[in-house]
């Protein structure tokens, strides 16, 4: 029997609702949620990435500060920039676009941001928070990635959980919130021997690889919940997973589709994050 969508695009949209209620209450009070967007360079998938997040911000009564800089803006004048918004009463949320211009450095630009504005959730004290269970921003791809597991109904205690890939971004977070619901938790990566003998005990999958057919239908145990995180381009330029989509929803319970899976749940865990910031902020 084939697997049941995950219907990101329309989580998400109930997100933003939500999100919107909060943000007019909190406008209604003086306290107008504020997010700066940050983008370096021209690079045309983070052009259209920031464009959706900014559409994001308007479609939930957010005020967005989208700030444009020249590739060849000096790394100083872009710190001392996030430390003007740090500074700043009107903003809560700092997103800086990544990847960055090669003469930047990344983690200086992550550390610079104020933790109670890292609604990224890439700042190490983001990252250290969820290692040891402490409050703070989660970063916005797993967090979306938890939350359409969630709708699944599955209850993670006791579970196996298997995630294929280990960035900062992804693979390590995703591999924390799933340890943190309680589920028995593998991270499998580039020097994993053979991945299906652990994905096939898994009763939960996230792909987050950046590679088209690392899972395939006879890797996934039957029913098992599949998140794929990867974006790829196929043979004709279609935007694809990391999963073989129609192989594996033979196979699967669940899975989530690529594009309206996961992409669509990022923004609306970013928008998640700046509210909580500006509520926290306002209290
Ligand atoms: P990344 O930083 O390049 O990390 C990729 C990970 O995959 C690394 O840990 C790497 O292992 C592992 N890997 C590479 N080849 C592998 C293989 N053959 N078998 C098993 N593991 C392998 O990428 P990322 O930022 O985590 O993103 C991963 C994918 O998700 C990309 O396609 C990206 O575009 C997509 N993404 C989507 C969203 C969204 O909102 N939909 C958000 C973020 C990222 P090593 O550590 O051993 O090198």
């Amino acid at each position: 029997m084939p697997a049941q969508l995950i219907d990101g695009n329309a989580l998400a949209e109930s997100i933003r609702a939500e999100v919107g209620a909060r943000a007019t209450a909190l406008t209604a009070c003086g306290h107008p949620p504020g997010l700066a967007v940050i983008l370096v360079g021209d690079d045309p998938a983070s052009q259209v990435y920031v464009k959706h997040k900014v559409a994001d911000c308007d479609a939930s009564g957010v005020r967005s500060v989208l700030e444009r800089y020249d590739a060849n803006l000096p790394e100083a004048e872009l710190l001392a920039r996030i430390e003007a918004l740090n500074a700043d009463p009107t903003i809560h949320g700092i997103l800086v676009q990544m990847p960055l211009p090669k003469h930047i450095a990344a983690h200086k630009v992550i550390e610079t941001i104020s933790p109670l504005k890292d609604v990224d959730g890439f700042h190490v004290q983001s990252a250290g928070a969820l290692m040891i269970g402490q409050p703070g921003f989660k970063a916005c791809t797993p967090y979306g990635c938890m939350k359409l597991i969630a709708t699944t109904g599955i209850d993670l205690r006791g579970k196996n959980a298997v995630v294929i890939g280990r960035s900062n971004t992804v693979g390590k977070p995703m591999a924390m919130l799933l340890l943190q619901a309680n589920a028995t938790v593998t991270i499998c990566h580039s020097g994993t021997a053979d991945i299906g003998l652990h994905t096939r005990q898994a009763d939960v999958v996230v792909a987050a690889v950046g590679r088209r057919n690392v899972l395939t239908a006879d890797m996934v145990k039957p029913g098992a919940v599949v998140i794929d995180v990867g974006m790829n381009r196929n043979d004709e330029g279609k935007l694809c997973g990391d999963v073989d989509f129609i192989g594996v929803s033979q196979v699967a319970g669940w899975i989530t589709p690529v594009p309206g899976g996961v992409g669509p749940m990022t923004r609306a865990m970013l928008l998640v994050n700046t509210i909580e910031a500006a509520e926290r902020a306002a209290a």
